[in-house]
C-alpha cells in the first residue's frame, strides 16, 4: 500500500442519487428513481465532467467510484457514457479501479455483463444483513437469497473484484445472529468487506419502527464484541484489516477509498458530492433539480467552498490515517506539513500509549484493534 501512488493521481467519486425506495435508516443525499430525471442527470454529469477538464495535459486518475443512492440503477451506456466522459477530462491509467456500488434486487447477470463491458471493473454490494428478519426492518428491498444470487451473477459476470457491505448492530440483533452474517458473507468469498454500525439518526422512521416494535440495539458491550469477533472470524477466512471499517484480499484494499485515508485528492462530480484539491476543499449544490439546472445555465456547482488552513490539512491527514491498520508515519506527516506532530500532541497521546490503545513504534503510530472502537477519542484530539 504505498501512499505516493494514491497521492499523484486523482479519484473521481461521481454521485448517483437515485433509489427504488427510500430505506427507514437512510440519511444519504438521494432521492427516488425516476426515468427522465435520471436521464438528464447523466447529461448534467457528462457536462460537468467534461467543464472540469484543465488545459494542457489532463490531470491524471486512476479510480472511478460510482456511489449513491443506487448507482446500479443506471444503464450499462449511462455508465459508459461517464467512465468516457472522465476518460476525454483526465488521464486515466491503464489499470484504473472504476467501482460501481449495486443493490442485489437491481441487478441480473445480463446487466452486470454489461456493467463490465462498460469498463466497471470492480462491484460493491449493499448487502447489510444475510437474515430475512433484518433486512425487511431496514425496509431493504432485496432478501438473503437475491444478495447470494446477485454476488453468483456477478462473477458469471466477470467480476473478480466484488465488495460487500454488511451493516451490524442492528435493531434486535444479538451478536450469534450478526455472526451469521458474518459467516454467510465469508461464504461468497468477497474480495473486499466492509463493516457498518448502524447509526439511527435522530428523525429516521426507523427509530418510529424500533419504539412500535420494542426492538433496541444490543448494549455497548456487546457491540464491541459484535466488531471484535466479526474481525477475528474475517481474518481466519483470509480476509484482512487495513482500516477501521475494511477486510480484504491482500491487492484487493479499495484504492478509491485509500486516497481518502491517506491524504490523497480527489473530484467529486454530481449533486452533493465532496471534492478536495491542492488544500482546497468544497461541495457541489445538493438538490439534484439545482444542480441539474445550475448545469444547463453554466453556474457555478460549488458550496462551501474554501481554502484549508495548513492546521485543518494537517489535523485531516493524522484523522483519516489513524483509521488504517499501518497507522500514519509521522516523520512523513512531519515533512508534508512542517510539523512536530508528537511535539505538538504528544502529551495529549501518551496516555492512549499507556492504555493500549496506541502503539507507537519507531515513526509509526497506529491503533490497536481494540483502539479501533475508540477511535474517535483519540483523534478528539486533532481536531
Ligand atoms: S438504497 Fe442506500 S442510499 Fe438508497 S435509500 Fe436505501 S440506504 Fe439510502
Amino acid at each position: 500500500m504505498t501512499s505516493r501512488r494514491e497521492r499523484e493521481r486523482l479519484g473521481l467519486y461521481v454521485h448517483i442519487p437515485f433509489c427504488s425506495a427510500i430505506c427507514n435508516y437512510c440519511n444519504f443525499n438521494r432521492g427516488l428513481f425516476d426515468a427522465e430525471v435520471k436521464q438528464r442527470y447523466v447529461d448534467a454529469l457528462v457536462q460537468e465532467i467534461a467543464a472540469a477538464r484543465r488545459d494542457g495535459q489532463p490531470d491524471a486518475a486512476d479510480t472511478i467510484f460510482f456511489g449513491g443512492g443506487t448507482p446500479s440503477l443506471l444503464s450499462a451506456d449511462d455508465v459508459q457514457r461517464v467512465i468516457d466522459a472522465c476518460a476525454a477530462s483526465f488521464t486515466l491509467s491503464a489499470d484504473t479501479e472504476i467501482t460501481l456500488e449495486a443493490n442485489p434486487e437491481t441487478v441480473t447477470t445480463e446487466l452486470l455483463r454489461a456493467f463490465r463491458r462498460a469498463g466497471v471493473n470492480r462491484l460493491s454490494f449493499g448487502v447489510q444483513s444475510l437474515r430475512d428478519d433484518e433486512l425487511k426492518r431496514l425496509s431493504r428491498l432485496h432478501g438473503a437469497d437475491r444478495a447470494r444470487a446477485a454476488v453468483a451473477e456477478a462473477r458469471a459476470a466477470g467480476f473478480d473484484n466484488l465488495s460487500i457491505d454488511l451493516m451490524m448492530w442492528l435493531p434486535g440483533q444479538s451478536p450469534a445472529q450478526w455472526l451469521e452474517s458474518v459467516d454467510g458473507a465469508i461464504a461468497l468469498a468477497p474480495d473486499h468487506l466492509s463493516l457498518y454500525m448502524l447509526e439511527v439518526y435522530p428523525n429516521a422512521p426507523l427509530r418510529d419502527e424500533m419504539a412500535r416494535g420494542h426492538w433496541s440495539q444490543a448494549p455497548d458491550e456487546d457491540a464491541e464484541a459484535m466488531y471484535l469477533s466479526a474481525m477475528e472470524r474475517l481474518e481466519a477466512a483470509g480476509l484482512f484489516q487495513y482500516e477501521i471499517s475494511n477486510v480484504a484480499r491482500p491487492g484487493r484494499e479499495s484504492r478509491h477509498n485509500l486516497k481518502y485515508w491517506l491524504d490523497g485528492d480527489w473530484c467529486g462530480f454530481g449533486c452533493g458530492a465532496h471534492a478536495t484539491r491542492d488544500g482546497v476543499r468544497w461541495k457541489n449544490v445538493s438538490a439534484t433539480a439545482d444542480y441539474i439546472d445550475r448545469v444547463a445555465r453554466g453556474e457555478s456547482l460549488r458550496t462551501d467552498e474554501r481554502r484549508l488552513t495548513p492546521d485543518e490539512r494537517l489535523g485531516d491527514a493524522l484523522f483519516t490515517g489513524l483509521r488504517l491498520c499501518s497507522g500514519l508515519d509521522l516523520d512523513e506527516v512531519n515533512r508534508r506539513y512542517g510539523a512536530d506532530v508528537w511535539g505538538r500532541y504528544g502529551d495529549e497521546l501518551e496516555p492512549f500509549v499507556e492504555e493500549g490503545i496506541l502503539i507507537r513504534d519507531g515513526s509509526r503510530l497506529r491503533l490497536t484493534r481494540r483502539g479501533m472502537l475508540l477511535a474517535n477519542e483519540v483523534m478528539a484530539v486533532f481536531v
